[in-house]
């Protein structure tokens, strides 16, 4: 039996390019880059219209209006990443001109700051990655200390939540962040395919397992009672339950099953009293925006009437921290 009403939560990776770089080339993600201010703008919306608390863990360079002031922020030391593909100090300095579109968004994060309810968070200053040859913990520190500085000028608020870019995890850096002030991350779901790994480890095999698990449910709901969340090196871990994949004319006819797998976690979680953690990027709804913007409402309507049948509640990462307590 359930204590607790249940916890939808709801973190956005917002990144831009940043996070991109090493899969696609900027051209082949233009339409996707293109239509993300659109997509946050309707996000927001219908943020507010379900009254959701979302988490928007932002990438630190987009709060620069362009990469003539960002140059004269970056912080110091920095990673160099054995794997170049990775270094996107490199790539900033080595590009003169940098599209705004694909790189910048201070407007937008002024419009999210500026929307009731959505936390600013970080996804680290440079996209940084955890797990990779060429950082230690003096970069990470000197990259979370320009995050929680940029955001702070820029917004006026404190940075409590994180989100390793891909997802890499690494327990040895929780300490800094717990002395930055930041209290909770994003962890990974609890089954072995999903587990943090470098690039090395991810396999074929697994991406295969993720991917069916979108649509049928191998892998279970990733619902976690609030009493079960772990502390970490001093930082609540709020485990992801599902990475809602955009729409892909591919895939369309398995939308339904799509939809089908997120609700019936959900319902799971607003029964039992659990925390449901849905994410996403924001680039991901750039292109066919409109499917991806009916889908999302879609969840929302969900979560309207499970608010309305079991009191299920939106927070965000930190308001759940807060609840939590120590
Ligand atoms: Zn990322």
């Amino acid at each position: 039996m359930r204590t607790h009403p249940g916890i939808f939560t709801i973190s956005l990776d917002f990144e831009l390019y940043w996070g991109m770089r090493d899969v696609v080339s900027e051209e082949g993600y233009r339409s996707n880059l293109e239509g993300t201010p659109e997509a946050v703008r309707a996000m927001l919306s219908l943020f507010e219209k379900y009254d959701i608390h979302a988490t928007w863990a932002i990438v630190g360079f987009l709060f620069f209006p362009d990469r003539d002031v960002l140059m004269r922020h970056l912080p110091e030391p920095r990673p160099v990443y054995r794997n170049a593909q990775f270094d996107l100090y490199r790539y900033l300095i080595e590009n003169r001109q940098l599209d705004k579109t694909s790189h910048f968004a201070p407007e937008l994060i002024e419009r999210i700051a500026e929307t009731p309810h959505q936390e600013i968070a970080t996804h680290t200053f440079s996209h940084y990655y955890c797990l990779e040859e060429g950082q230690d913990a003096e970069t990470f520190r000197a990259d979370i200390r320009q995050a929680t500085e940029t955001t702070k000028r820029e917004t006026g608020r404190q940075i409590r939540s994180i989100v390793f870019p891909r997802n890499q995890y690494n327990p040895d850096y929780l300490e800094i962040l717990a002395n930055e002030g930041i209290h909770t991350f994003r962890g990974n779901e609890h089954h072995p395919v999903y587990d943090a790994s470098d690039w090395q480890g991810r396999g074929l095999h697994r991406r295969l397992v993720k991917l069916l698990d979108t649509y049928v449910n191998l892998t279970g709901y990733h619902t976690c009672a609030p009493s079960d969340l772990k502390r970490v090196g001093g930082l609540l871990d709020i485990p992801s339950s599902r990475f809602l994949r955009p729409y892909s004319p591919v895939f369309s006819l398995l939308d339904g099953l799509k939809l089908r797998r997120v609700k019936a976690a959900m319902t799971h979680a607003a029964k039992e009293g659990e925390v449901y953690h849905l994410w996403w990027h924001p680039h991901n709804f750039g292109k066919d925006r409109e499917k991806n913007l009916m889908f999302l409402e879609k969840i929302l309507e969900h979560y309207r009437m499970l608010r309305e049948r079991y009191g299920m509640r939106s927070l965000t990462m930190e308001e759940i921290e807060k609840e939590v307590g120590c």
